[in-house]
């Protein structure tokens, strides 16, 4: 027995059917295995009813069925929820509930921290720890509408948490259909975002999916030379490539892509850089989504002022951009964008990462 034990929790319906006909279980059992675990968000198979003891046992015995553990659950004043989530190796995540933007929202993590290393973001500066399984993506979720009672009820989720989707490909395609399942959430496609700095082979390969999230391209910068300060894959995947690579991907019908845009105060919020921004994404089917910094221990820029926002959003209002400004939830749990950081497997000794935080 030196293999691992599968996690059931991470596979498809197909796989676990395979899996199930690979041990003499009939294969239609998978259905309800999988609706137990991802419909009903039930993994004690004890508690599954429709399935024999016998086979119930053997489930238990031969199987996993991981769920990421709630290790600290802390709510802002606005309703923002934050789950700290414990994985089967005792790494951390962090998961976010947003409620009523106006739709009730789950912000979840790709990653164990982030290679991105963008300069403003919390989660950048703990580098990559690890990829997160299908199953451990796919997990949050099942958890996060468990405690927020919305198992049966519609909900949008968005690739925003830690980590840098096109990163970790495979794993979150794979949980994402997971996730869409008509045996599981069943989750539709267009009440799900991912968002990525720009990775563009993983543009490509997304472009090509049969069944695709909505798609938000973390921008942040109008030049390469700022850009790749901000964000340092630009220097692999400068401006150019990335908005060459939106423009020829395939939108749903009335559906635009997201341009988010965290505006540092002196640093890209002066009216040139709103100008800028309309010149490079003015012919696009895309709205802007502007995010004035959550500033944190750390992190060397400031927030600017409300007026500030006002009137970059308004140059590109004027200009006929959609525009939102993102109002910042959470912020009094850090649990705001950019502020999701968690000990445990940093590059940084656990003593410097609370003297950061201290700061
Ligand atoms: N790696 C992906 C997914 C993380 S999304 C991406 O970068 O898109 C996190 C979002 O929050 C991104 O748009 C990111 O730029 C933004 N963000 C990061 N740090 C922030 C901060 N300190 N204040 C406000 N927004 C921030």
């Amino acid at each position: 027995m030196s293999d691992p034990r599968i996690d059931l929790a991470g596979l498809e319906l197909f796989e676990l059917e395979e899996v199930l006909e690979a041990r003499a279980i009939d294969r239609f059992r998978a259905r309800q295995l999988y609706r137990w675990i991802h419909k009903h968000g039930v993994t004690d198979s004890e508690h599954m009813t429709d399935l024999s003891r016998a086979l119930r046992a053997r489930v238990a015995s031969e199987f996993d069925i991981l769920t990421p553990t709630i290790v600290a659950d802390d709510q802002s004043v606005d309703g923002t929820r934050k789950l700290v989530l414990e994985l089967a190796d005792a790494r951390r995540i962090e998961s976010v509930f947003i409620p009523d933007t106006p739709a009730m929202t789950f912000c979840i993590s790709t990653q164990v921290g982030c290679a991105m290393a963008c300069g403003f973001c919390l989660t950048g500066k703990m580098g990559l720890v690890r990829n997160l399984t299908a199953g451990e993506i796919a997990g949050q979720v099942r958890v996060l509408a468990a405690v927020t009672n919305l198992l049966d009820r519609p909900f949008n989720i968005v690739l925003m948490g830690m980590g840098e989707p096109l990163h970790n490909y495979d794993n979150t395609m794979k949980a994402l259909r997971i996730l869409y399942s008509a045996h599981g959430l069943a989750v539709p496609p267009r009440r799900v975002t991912l968002s990525t700095v720009g990775i563009v082979p993983g543009l490509e390969r997304l472009a090509r999916e049969v069944v695709m999230p909505n798609l938000a391209i973390s921008l942040h910068a109008t030049t390469d030379q700022q850009r790749t300060a901000l964000v340092p894959p630009n220097r692999k995947y400068p401006l150019a490539d990335i908005l060459d690579a939106c423009r020829t991907f395939p939108l749903r019908k009335r559906s635009r892509m997201t341009f988010e845009y965290v505006l540092l105060e002196e640093v890209n919020d002066t009216p040139a850089d709103a100008r800028r921004l309309v010149a490079l994404v003015g012919g696009l089917r895309a709205k802007v989504n502007l995010i004035a910094l959550n500033p944190a221990p750390g992190i060397p820029f400031g927030r600017p002022s409300d007026d500030r926002v006002d009137s970059f959003a308004r140059i590109l209002a004027d200009r006929h951009i959609t525009v939102s400004v993102r109002k910042s939830r959470g912020r009094d749990i850090r649990a705001a964008c950019g502020q999701l950081i968690v000990e445990g497997g940093t590059r940084r000794s656990a003593a410097q990462q609370i003297a950061l935080l201290m700061r």
